[in-house]
């Protein structure tokens, strides 16, 4: 029997860690996950996948660590060995990168450029991803932003992620490593963290059907968006660690649609009116100005054959039922929870 391919993905937890890491086992890889140490459960996402590390055929294995700590990844890929490395750890919401700017930068920044100096300096010899983000093109962006789109955040979120995709082109310029940036624009499933607005809104949906709650808190619902489905998101991210040549790719549906059509369509498919239930609440209106993300991935499709197929009215539906079926369910390991659209 041969050898299984080894991918060490950080930010294993998380949305896209945790469907990543099915896709992976799927393919039979060996899969090695980074986890921060929590006084509380932080795996639910990943519960569902989880092998005793001691049984024979394990082939998922979670290693304590943080994207802070450059001894500790040095030490991991010298272990680990892996052929592929998938950076999705570090501070991700737009929003809360205002409150912590600084911490932002040290993980999503500057994690990024620890993750590959550990690849450079451990001499281990694997692929590397880099989960750059829409949020890099800023308000003044073309429309619709391509891979040759200026980027101009403005965001403390994006002004990170663009130290850290740049670094990765350095990497790979510099150091001839195969290292890649996938420019994702948002992507939602029902494991979306409860503070992004799309699971905000498909929650709160629920709870308010269930009778558990009546209003639900928004800023601005003129902010568009090009929202696609996160378990279609990391086959691109795969694909772009098979490809023959190493290069970066915007990763999008094409579509964009504002919070006001998601909260619509997300109310409507629950047969509630969301005139009756959505209150603006100036606190979650951001500093500065909004972007008009929609992205064009024509690249990817033509080169690497993916193309989403999840546009937004379908993702609200999937996110809406999920969050229906898992009414008081809440805090439990996604195995336990209805099974509904993932
Ligand atoms: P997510 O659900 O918020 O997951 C973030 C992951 O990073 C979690 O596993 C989190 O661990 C981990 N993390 C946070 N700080 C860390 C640290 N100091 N050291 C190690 N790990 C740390 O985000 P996601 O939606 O899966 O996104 C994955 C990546 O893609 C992120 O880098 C995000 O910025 C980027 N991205 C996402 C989108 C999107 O729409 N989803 C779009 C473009 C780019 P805990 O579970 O312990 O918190």
């Amino acid at each position: 029997m041969s050898t299984p391919r080894r991918a060490l993905i950080t930010g294993i937890t998380g949305q896209d860690g945790s469907y990543l890491a099915e896709l992976l086992l799927e393919k039979g890889y060996e899969v090695h996950g980074l986890r921060r140490r929590s006084s509380t459960f932080n795996s639910s996402r990943i519960e569902h996948l989880y092998q005793d590390p001691h049984e024979p055929g394990t082939r998922l294995f979670l290693h304590y660590g943080e994207i802070t700590d450059s001894a500790r990844l040095i030490a991991l890929l010298r272990e680990i060995q892996p052929h592929e490395v998938y950076n999705l750890g570090g501070q991700s919401h737009v929003g809360s990168s205002f409150d912590e700017p600084e911490h932002t930068a040290e993980t999503t920044a500057v994690g990024a450029v620890r993750l590959l100096e550990a690849v450079r300096l451990s001499g281990v010899d694997c692929r590397f991803y880099q989960a750059s983000s829409s949020a890099m093109f800023g308000p003044d962006a073309d429309v619709p932003q391509s891979e040759a789109s200026p980027f101009r955040p403005r965001t403390p979120y994006g002004a990170a992620k663009l130290h850290a995709h740049w670094a990765t082109v350095t990497y790979r310029e510099g150091y001839g490593m195969f290292a890649v940036n996938g420019i994702a624009f948002n992507h939602e499933s029902p494991r979306r963290g409860e503070t992004y607005v799309t699971r905000k809104i498909s929650r709160a949906v629920a709870r308010i059907q269930a009778g558990l709650e009546d209003y639900l808190y928004l800023g601005n619902l003129d902010v568009t968006r090009d929202w696609g489905y996160a378990p279609e998101y990391v086959d691109a991210m795969w694909r772009m660690l098979q490809a023959d040549q190493p290069c970066d790719y915007v990763i999008a549906t094409g579509t964009s649609f504002s919070v006001r059509d998601f909260v619509v369509a997300a109310f409507d498919h629950a047969g509630l009116d969301w005139e009756k239930h959505v209150r603006c609440d100036e606190r979650y209106i951001r500093p500065t100005r909004e972007s008009l993300l929609i992205g064009d991935a024509g690249l990817v499709k033509r080169e690497l054959g993916w193309e989403a197929t999840v546009h937004t009215q379908e993702l609200v539906k999937i996110m809406v039922d999920a969050d229906i079926a898992a009414v008081g369910h809440e805090g439990e390991p996604w195995i336990d929870r209805p099974k509904v659209g993932g």
